[in-house]
């Protein structure tokens, strides 16, 4: 099937032309015939499937069918995001699909100032991307108006979840009209994910891709098991020698993180980090650096890098090991993406080999050993 296939407006096919996109991902030939039906939308999908084209590509059709001048400080669509990375990523989405239209959308996420977000919003948009603390903010300030939407998206409903964001998501869905076209993401369906759905969709349409668990197979899979007191020097080693494309090591701390740079600069390595310590500012910058290739090897905390949308991704390293199994299939999610092969190794010291275990019950597979990249790292040297 081709993005033609799916009937989309001419301008939409040119964009993703232009983004170089040729087939559409299973998630996307699922979601996108039901919602440009109009259809509620339920999703299990995670960050990686294509998700956020198989919900913004419909809506964008809509839109064009049926332009509108939003009111002011109203908006058509909204699209909920738990993170302000993602919120970023899907707001750039929206403007890359809908670059041939005449299309009105911005942004609003906490950490930076409200005037500008509230500007934006003075003059009506057609598609605003918001975390639900910062919307809050707007609603409370007068700044924003959602009698007006048409269409509503929650994304990463699980991750809202995780976050606290449930009350302040009923609370936005009430000042919405029930009148209205409602899609809602989310990696896992557990049971509060799914109350919530049904509570916030009419009818929904059900789709799903592949459980997290497989889309790990096109992922080679490695663990070097160390000593604690050799991972520093065995990273080193992983990037200077064997790994040479753009690589995400992740840490379980934010301090382990910058301490993981450091230790890297100290050794020549140039790495960027990005938590939640880092300002707005310094995390687009590392994003920034590492995505246009300045910097290729980017430190991540958990939290910090779901959402993060980069491309291009050869290698996940994990420094150290997350003790629940779903986070390891997270990370090494961030490579492989949209078709493309990567690979993912991980250091497990003494203390990790009970995650490491838990991790392989999750995924279905013993994970194969690399030994350490040199004898001077494996061993611990000689008397
Ligand atoms: P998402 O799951 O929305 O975060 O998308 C994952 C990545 O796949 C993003 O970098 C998209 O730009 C890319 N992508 C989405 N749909 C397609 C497609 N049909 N063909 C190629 N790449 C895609």
């Amino acid at each position: 099937m081709s993005f033609q296939d799916l009937g989309l407006n001419p301008k939409l096919l040119k964009a993703l032309d232009a983004e170089g996109y040729t087939t559409p991902t299973p998630i996307q030939s699922q979601a996108i015939p039901l919602a440009l039906a109009g259809r509620d939308v339920q999703g299990i999908a995670q960050t990686g499937t294509g998700k956020t084209a198989a919900f913004a590509l419909p809506i964008l059709h809509r839109l064009a069918a049926n332009p509108k001048r939003p009111a002011p400080g109203c908006c058509r669509v909204l699209v909920l995001s738990p993170t302000r990375e993602l919120a970023s990523q899907i707001a750039d989405s929206f403007r890359a699909y809908g670059k041939f239209m005449d299309l009105r959308s911005t942004v609003m996420f906490g950490g930076v100032p409200k005037g500008k977000q509230a500007r934006a919003m003075q003059m009506g948009v057609d598609v605003l991307v918001a975390t639900p603390g910062r919307l809050i903010d707007h609603l409370q300030d007068r700044a924003v108006n959602l009698s007006q939407v048409e269409i509503l998206v929650l994304d990463e409903a699980d991750h809202m979840l995780d976050l606290g964001f449930i009350v302040p998501i009923r609370q936005i869905v009430k000042m919405i009209p029930t009148e209205r076209q409602t899609m809602f993401f989310s990696a896992t369906m557990p049971k509060e994910i799914g109350n919530l759905a049904s509570q916030m969709l009419k009818n929904p349409a059900h789709v799903a891709v592949t459980p997290v668990a497989t889309t790990a197979e096109r992922i080679s899979q490695h663990v070097i098991l160390l000593d604690t007191s050799h991972k520093r020097s065995v990273l080193c080693e992983l990037l200077s020698s064997v790994v040479s494309g753009r690589t995400l090591v992740f840490t379980r701390t934010k301090h382990g993180a910058d301490r993981v740079v450091k230790q890297l600069g100290e050794s020549g390595l140039a790495a960027v980090a990005i938590h939640g310590n880092k300002s707005q500012g310094q995390r687009e910058r590392a994003l920034a650096e590492f995505k246009t290739g300045r910097c290729r090897v980017l430190v991540a905390t958990d939290i910090a890098a779901r959402g993060i949308d980069v491309d291009g991704v050869s290698h996940v390293i994990n420094f150290d090991l997350p003790n629940v199994p779903e986070t390891y299939v997270h990370r090494i999610g961030r490579t492989a993406r949209a078709g493309a092969d990567g690979a993912a190794i991980s250091l497990c010291d003494g203390e990790e080999r009970a995650f490491l275990r838990d991790i392989e019950k999750v995924i279905r597979m013993k994970i194969p050993q690399l030994p350490a990249p040199t004898a001077r790292v494996a061993r611990p040297r000689a008397a």
